[in-house]
């Protein structure tokens, strides 16, 4: 959020002053030097509509870059965000995906977590010795059903490590940034649990909470600290309930509570139920079971489907949408991004594939959608759109994004990529990201032909006609007008020549 409040040239001055260190100014941000003052604009530490105080205190230098990035997240938020990405694109690179511990070495260091307890029994008590703390006293419970003696404590990080056997799971980066913004205001309501075994506390649950609480600055975390339970016992339970709240993954409950909470309690209603599921279970169910009309319902599942790629905050073509960016002029609404990106390039709900299932996809076409649309981004708008600037690449990024000419070149790359990844049955081509996409054939096989689209010469011919043609909102219209100018599936597709 920027500054309601101006402030003066000598508070300017006082803030540049306060943040400059051996003689060099740095952005807030990640600390990269500004040299030119002209570069640097102010924002609030804390956000000013949570009672960030407007004292200079809670102000830092910005560069402009990172300030126009910024968008509605506090300048903290902002600078985790940009450390979180960085941190989990370092990582991704090194092996099958991020765990806690992975988390835990980069903040702390490899020595500075997973460290030994020592305790001792105290009748109904347990004594940890928390290293470089005083020892803390607490008292033992015990499961009726199981006999499990257990304890709650506020584990320091130092003494937590992933359980590897019993959480193999990796981390998810949105899960993990959506639960960091959380903590950042709220408290922790379920505790994590661990198991003490040989002097070692090692989390099993609730690894995205703790992961990103300890991201979000607090080192230590609420657990629930199993006394060397049957390790067996304690699988087929963790089994268990993750049976039981099988929509974990795609259906996550940041994605139907996002629609709304009536539409979670049939959600859950339909999960607890017998038998597969699938979305089109889930559509026949609200029908049936909950008497909602057959349009309605489908008009609630894809709505969920869709919010969840919109939303996500790995999309950088949210930025570019008027109602969610409303700062400026913008070159797409909900509505066209519906019509057109995510028209042609998710699989049509409902499908019937099991969820979660070696068939479901649903996943990788999110991450893959989102990929191709942060490639556009990058192409076409990023430094680009500039509707007070009025320059050529301006223009030429309203080319693109004109009524008619969206509509018209979507399908079309979407028909050739389909080509491209050698699709030929029709179901298939109408689901082109439902599948696994690695990121090699990402860019060898998806990239070039972006890169091709936007090199077309039509983008940049100084022909008016051009703009008034793609502006019709017609697409039969524009593509006829595209074929005129040499630009076809045929052309992207590297078959024709220019
Ligand atoms: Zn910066």
């Amino acid at each position: 959020m920027n500054l309601r409040r101006q402030i003066s040239e000598q508070e300017k001055q006082e803030i540049i002053k306060r943040h400059t260190r051996d003689g060099i100014l740095r952005c807030f941000v990640d600390n990269h030097p500004i040299e030119n003052l002209e570069e640097v604009e102010y924002h609030h530490i804390r956000p000013f509509c949570e009672d960030g105080p407007t004292n200079l205190d809670n102000i830092a230098p910005v560069c402009k870059e990172h300030h126009r990035r910024i968008r509605t997240l506090s300048l903290i938020e902002f600078r985790d965000k940009m450390k979180l990405d960085r941190f989990f694109e370092e990582e991704y690179r090194k092996s099958d995906g991020v765990r806690l511990d992975d988390v835990f070495a980069y903040l702390v260091g490899e020595s500075g977590y997973g460290k030994v307890v020592q305790w001792e029994r105290l009748d109904r008590q347990i004594k940890l010795y928390w290293e470089g703390d005083e020892p803390e006293i607490l008292p033992l419970y015990q499961c009726p059903v199981t006999g499990f003696e257990y304890f709650y404590a506020l584990v320091p990080v130092k003494h937590l490590k992933n359980d590897t056997e019993l959480q193999p799971r990796p981390l998810e980066p949105p899960r993990m940034w959506e639960l960091y913004r959380h903590f950042l205001r709220y408290t922790q309501l379920a505790p994590a649990v661990c198991r003490l075994v040989d002097n070692q506390i090692m989390l099993f649950d609730g690894q995205h909470k703790t992961a990103a609480q300890i991201w979000a600055g607090r080192c230590r975390v609420e657990c629930k600290v199993y006394l060397d339970p049957d390790k067996r016992v304690i699988k087929e339970t963790v089994l268990a309930a993750h049976d039981k709240l099988r929509q974990m993954p795609f259906y996550t409950s940041t994605l139907i509570s996002r629609y709304s909470s009536l539409f979670k309690e049939d959600w859950e209603e339909y999960m607890e139920r017998p038998g597969t599921k699938s979305e089109k279970g889930f559509v026949q169910f609200l029908i049936k079971a909950k008497g909602v009309p057959k349009g309605e319902a489908m008009k609630r599942l894809r709505a969920a489907i869709e919010n969840d790629i919109l939303e996500d905050p790995e999309n950088k073509l949210q930025e570019y949408i008027a109602e969610k960016n409303k700062s400026r002029k913008n070159p797409l609404t909900i509505y066209a991004v519906q019509q057109t990106f995510l028209k042609e390039f998710i699989a049509p709900p409902p499908l019937e594939v099991e969820f979660e299932s070696t068939q479901d996809f649903r996943r990788q076409e999110k991450k893959n959608l989102i990929k191709l649309l942060n490639l556009i981004v990058d192409k076409t708008l990023s430094g680009r759109w500039n509707p007070e600037a009025k320059n050529e690449a301006h223009h030429t990024a309203e080319r693109i994004y004109a009524a008619g000419a969206l509509k018209a070149w979507v399908p079309m790359l979407r028909a050739v990529i389909a080509a491209k990844l050698n699709l030929v049955d029709d179901e298939e081509k109408n689901r082109v990201f439902f599948r696994q996409i690695d990121d090699e054939t990402f860019a060898s096989v998806i990239e070039p032909v972006v890169n091709r689209l936007f090199s077309h010469k039509i983008w940049l011919d100084p022909d008016p006609e051009i703009d008034a043609n793609l502006r019709v909102n017609n697409v039969d219209h524009v593509k006829q007008f595209f074929k005129s100018r040499g630009l076809s599936a045929q052309w992207l597709l590297g078959i024709e020549d220019d």
